[in-house]
């Protein structure tokens, strides 16, 4: 899509100078980092939670973009010559009529939204390879789905002459209207929805349900899962004009369209029935998220008049979409990140712009890149659009794996500073095993669209191969925060407590996802885990819980600000901090209200005071307290005695003060239970890695964090009464199918949870421990699952099923305990979805 910067200028109503007459814009950009053809671009300063768009207007100015649009003018447009600014009240709504207008000039005869809790990116991509190769089709990039996402998507795929494909979701009421305003959807499709997908936001599930299928008012067709109760039901819901297509894959009779899908061990067999006639083809995967998407997006084609034969032919040819962004750690010192989407330009670009957020000074970065997915019908487009994004990018070299990112090569390299080239992934690892070829230090991107071959390569530069792994998801830890976020006043800040490595899940990339989403204070347990964040590039402010230290060089130079709990470790920072010659350095003052561990008291208030008075090297920052049974109602009374001593003790220290010093007391179930005593701000801890602490609904809809799981690396069949295991402590009571895990207690698992004490999670069947837990391994009774296991399925130890609540409870302990117990040897692996 292009349109005159003066076109736009009278679609907003608004003034331009003449500068904007020859201004072509074909990019819009609501994200600074992601610019990559600024002549072109036409900058939104979006206003969010988070941050202002309005800060980086000059720096967009100094790469080359011409074109703003902005709430407020800066201040100084005359150092920026031909700008043109677009003053409008609403940022996002001027995006959104922008967007209208994209949509109004859409070449598509069908615009089709998908929307649905799960599986809208899987379907989307699997629709567009069924389809590419004879309809000119666009579709929107990675997860673009939101208030912002849509309008760029429609801006992006307005060119496509047949079909433009684009992602609808919302999380809150009212944001559908606007949605579906904009997309004015031909075709709608409804993927699976979910009740584990609450309806936070909503008043209800039907209320959300009923928004969500407001996006199909004006379709033709709707194509939605028969055996899904609420897309059932939200179908229900659509005006009579509109077709609803409903498709099956258990027989139910209701359907238009069937799947019969045989299992076989690496692949499934499809049989389809439509209008009496059946079509087969096989799917060349097993999952069940991937084959429901798979069939969601064979049913939208036939429901578009595509012919069965055609579509039945191409099955062979859909590959399981992951959408996972993966971070690990590498060998040498390097940082590797594995974006799996499909590679394509528009894909790529968002995985670049992941990792430029993630550079710091001491990497450099590189990317090994394999050939592009053609998303046009002329290849040579994409590659010019790589080369554009890549001069606009940090990066630093390109490894180019593949025939085509060869031939294009003149019209990408150009802004590069060092390429090199393999003509496959297999000629690649050999240059890494040889040590041909180096990645230390460095901030490494793997992107290719063959998912097996891309893999390898990943696995060659990683740090720790073990396959125990406990995984991260660092959306949910978005999610959790954003949950709690919402329930707080705007102006209340956000501790986040990342002490012992982020409760165990490591707490750099935690630190730094939480630093771009606006936590105001991170706090550790002792001086290294801060000292390790700043290295790391962690600019926020840190407080560090126990700062017993003798370092106060490497305190200071960190600003690390240490919480004050006694009179002597005043006394020791003061003087540490007077010989540094510095002043007003800041510090948290610890009161002991009642958790009677560390701080001070009532009484030691106005010696404190004075104290901190003489001493101007210190500065009180903040003052607090912490709660010792927030979790606990029958405790209510304690703690108000606790929120009293408190109010009252501050208030004292306050007063001899002319400067604010910020008050906080509350951690994750206080914020829950308390809210009215959130003072300036709050401590949020376990809740924020997706643990509840309160089992009473309060805290319904918090996303699991860490995962912890492993894969089956042997399988015997032994007959009843064979002994497994240390002093033959496991009785086979029948015929049994063991399993053996590469898990044992050195990496976390506690051995009490031999013996049957704990279950795990293998193919959806929950599978008993057997024996004792060994050293590195343990062993497990997979007899349940009727022969449906294999050597290298995965095993979930805890994670999105099996709550880590579920092990504390075994084992007498909390949760906390089982999540900070995971051995560093276990390799963590951050992902976002
Ligand atoms: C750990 C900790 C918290 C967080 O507690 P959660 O129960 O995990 O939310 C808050 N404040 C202090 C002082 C802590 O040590």
């Amino acid at each position: 899509m292009q349109l005159e910067l003066k076109h736009i200028a009278r679609i907003l109503d608004c003034k331009t100078g003449n500068p904007a007459n020859e201004i072509i814009i074909r990019q819009l950009l609501t994200d600074s980092r992601a610019v990559f053809d600024p002549a072109h671009t036409l900058f939104f300063a979006l206003r969010t939670k988070t941050g202002d768009g309005h800060r980086y207007i000059k720096s967009l100015y100094d790469k080359g973009v011409r074109g703003f649009v902005v709430d407020t003018l800066p201040t100084d447009t005359t150092t920026m010559p031909g700008a043109v600014f677009l003053a409008t009240d609403s940022v996002l709504g001027a995006l959104h009529a922008v967007a209208k207008e994209a949509r109004k000039h859409s070449s598509a005869k069908e615009i089709i939204a998908i929307t649905g809790s799960r599986g809208k990116t899987m379907t989307k991509e699997m629709l567009y390879t069924l389809l590419y190769r004879n309809r000119d089709i666009a579709r929107s990039p990675r997860s673009f789905n939101s208030q912002t996402g849509v309008p760029l998507s429609l801006w992006g795929t307005a060119s496509a002459k047949d079909i433009a494909v684009i992602e609808a979701g919302i999380s809150q009421s009212g944001e559908m209207t606007q949605l579906a305003q904009m997309i004015a959807p031909t075709t709608g499709v409804l993927t699976d929805l979910t009740e584990s997908e609450h309806a936070s936001g909503f008043e209800s599930m039907d209320h959300k349900l009923k928004e969500k299928v407001s996006l199909f008012a004006g379709c033709r067709r709707v194509v939605y899962d028969i055996d899904s109760e609420y897309a059932r039901k939200g179908a229900g819901y659509l005006p009579e004009p509109v077709k609803r297509i409903g498709f099956s894959t258990s027989g139910n009779e209701n359907a238009d369209i069937h799947f019969d899908l045989k299992p076989r061990l690496s692949s499934t067999d499809v049989t389809v029935t439509i209008s009496g006639n059946r079509y087969s083809g096989t799917l060349n995967f097993t999952d069940n998220a991937q084959l429901k998407a798979a069939c969601t997006a064979i049913a939208t084609a036939l429901a578009l008049g595509e012919e069965p034969e055609y579509i039945a032919g191409r099955l062979t040819l859909l590959q399981p979409v992951n959408t996972r962004t993966e971070v690990l750690e590498g060998s040498g010192r390097s940082t590797i990140i594995h974006d799996r989407y499909p590679a394509d330009i528009t894909n790529l670009a968002g995985a670049v712009d992941f990792m430029i957020r993630r550079l710091t000074p001491v990497k450099s970065a590189t990317i090994i890149l394999g050939d592009l997915v053609q998303t046009g019908h002329d290849s040579s487009l994409d590659y010019k659009r790589l080369g554009q994004l890549l001069a606009n990018s940090a990066i630093e070299r390109v490894v180019a794996v593949g025939k085509k990112l060869a031939q294009y090569a003149p019209l990408w390299r150009g802004n590069v500073a060092d390429t090199v080239f393999y003509k496959d992934t297999d000629t690649l690892s050999e240059a890494i095993a040889s040590g041909a070829i180096s990645f230390d230090n460095q901030l490494v991107l793997v992107s290719g669209t063959n998912d097996r071959d891309f893999s390898n390569i990943t696995g060659l530069l990683e740090a720790r191969r073990h396959e125990t792994v406990l995984e991260v998801n660092l959306d949910a830890v978005v999610h959790n925060f954003n949950y709690f976020k919402a329930q707080l006043k705007p102006e209340t800040g956000i501790v986040c407590m990342v002490k012992a490595g982020g409760y165990g899940a490591g707490s750099y990339e935690l630190a730094k996802t939480l630093q771009s989403h606006g936590a105001s204070y991170l706090a550790v347990a002792v001086l290294d885990e801060g000292v390790e964040l700043r290295n790391a590039g962690i600019t926020m402010p840190i407080m560090v819980l126990n700062p017993r230290v003798v370092n106060y060089s490497e305190l200071f130079a960190c600003r690390l600000e240490p919480e004050v709990f006694s009179f002597e470790e005043l006394e020791a920072i003061a003087s540490a901090a007077e010989s540094h010659g510095i002043t007003g350095y800041p510090v948290h003052i610890k009161l002991d209200t009642g958790m009677h561990r560390l701080g001070f008291v009532g009484e030691d208030i106005p010696a404190l005071a004075e104290y901190l008075k003489k001493r101007p090297a210190l500065s009180p920052r903040s003052v607090f307290s912490h709660l010792a049974a927030a979790d606990d109602p029958s405790m209510d009374d304690y703690t108000e005695q606790q929120f009293a001593l408190f109010e009252k003790w501050s208030s004292e220290l306050q007063s001899h003060f002319s400067h604010r010093i910020l008050r906080h007391i509350l951690n994750s179930t206080g914020i829950t239970r308390f809210p009215q005593m959130q003072y300036d701000m709050v401590r949020l801890g376990i809740c924020l890695y997706g643990v509840n602490t309160m089992n009473d609904g309060s805290q319904e809809g918090l996303r699991n964090v860490s995962s912890l799981y492993t894969s089956i690396i042997s399988l015997k069949h032994w007959p009843a009464g064979t002994t497994i295991g240390y002093n033959r402590k496991g009785v086979c009571h029948r015929d049994s199918v063991i399993a053996t895990i590469p898990v044992g207690y050195a990496d976390g698992i506690d051995r009490h949870l031999g013996n049957g004490a704990m279950k795990v999670l293998v193919n959806g069947v929950l599978c008993p421990s057997i024996g004792n837990i060994c050293m590195d391994a343990c062993m497990i009774d997979v007899t349940g699952c009727n022969g449906n296991v294999a050597v290298g399925d995965k095993v979930e130890i805890f994670g999105k099923n099996i709550p880590p609540a579920i092990i504390a409870d075994t084992l007498g302990t909390i949760p906390y305990e089982i999540l900070t117990s995971v051995s560093s040897r276990v390799k963590r692996v951050y992902y976002s979805e």
